[in-house]
């Protein structure tokens, strides 16, 4: 089976589109969603839309959460919160409805899914460091966990009970070892690379590769602006930042 695992699309439809089209498709095939669908961009209710057409097993995200009152929004940001507010408003009911239906962890026999850590899933705090990851080590019953949140691709190492912290652009798994993943965004990656970032698993090979799509950063940046969300939330598209 080929999983395509992808993240924080953040209502930027151009990206999500861009990132889609690159997409492997198939019977052996399957997609999975690692949460945060809105936020920050200007399209929440197209990339709920798509996302559903999609079709994959998906977790809810902060962003997610805050839209539907399932989070408070006091440790975000001042511009994320105002996202927050804006799609709030914005957003129509049955794409907070779908909203609503989404788990914060999803599991199955390969692999766990999580937009935060999964010792406290509903906190959404960030893994950015080994030591971070221990945690999520120690809840997690499969060998890989597939997480976002940062929108900084990694990948930490389970290795004789130590974590191990790096990054490759293709990981070839080994039987002894554990993984956690973090798979970057589509819509707002961090990583100083401004193209989209989604990951693909290939459970027959035991291989993850982490894929770049470039997109119209121009036009989606646009959107924000013409909607009136903050200009910076723009801007930061054209550094991946
Ligand atoms: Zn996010």
């Amino acid at each position: 089976m080929l999983y395509v695992i992808f993240s924080d699309v953040h209502s930027n439809l151009q990206a999500l589109e861009a990132a889609a089209g690159t997409f492997p498709k198939g019977d052996h095939v399957r997609m999975v969603f690692a949460g945060d669908i809105v936020g920050y961009g200007a399209d929440p209710d197209e990339c709920v839309e798509m996302l559903s057409s999609l079709g994959p097993e998906s977790v809810l995200g902060n962003h997610d959460a805050a839209v539907i009152d399932k989070t408070d929004i006091s440790y975000f940001n001042e511009w994320a919160a105002e996202a927050v507010l804006w799609t709030k408003e914005h957003m129509n009911q049955s794409g907070k409805d779908r909203l609503r239906m989404l788990p914060l962890v999803y599991e199955e026999d390969l692999f766990t899914v999580v937009h935060g850590t999964l010792h406290d899933p509903g906190k959404f705090m960030y893994m950015t460091s080994a030591a971070d990851a221990t945690h999520t080590f120690e809840a997690l019953k499969t060998r890989i966990c597939f997480v976002a949140h940062s929108h900084v691709p990694g990948i930490f190492t389970l290795r004789g009970g130590s974590a191990y912290q790096s990054f490759r652009e293709k990981l070839d798994l080994k039987e002894s070892e554990k993984y956690i993943i973090n798979v970057g965004s589509v819509g707002q990656p961090r990583d100083n690379d401004s193209r989209a970032c989604y990951c693909t698993y290939d459970s027959d090979k035991g291989e993850v590769r982490f894929h770049r799509v470039e997109y119209d950063i121009k036009a989606a940046r646009e959107n924000i602006i013409k909607a009136g969300l903050p200009q910076i939330l723009g801007d930061r598209l054209l550094v991946g930042r």
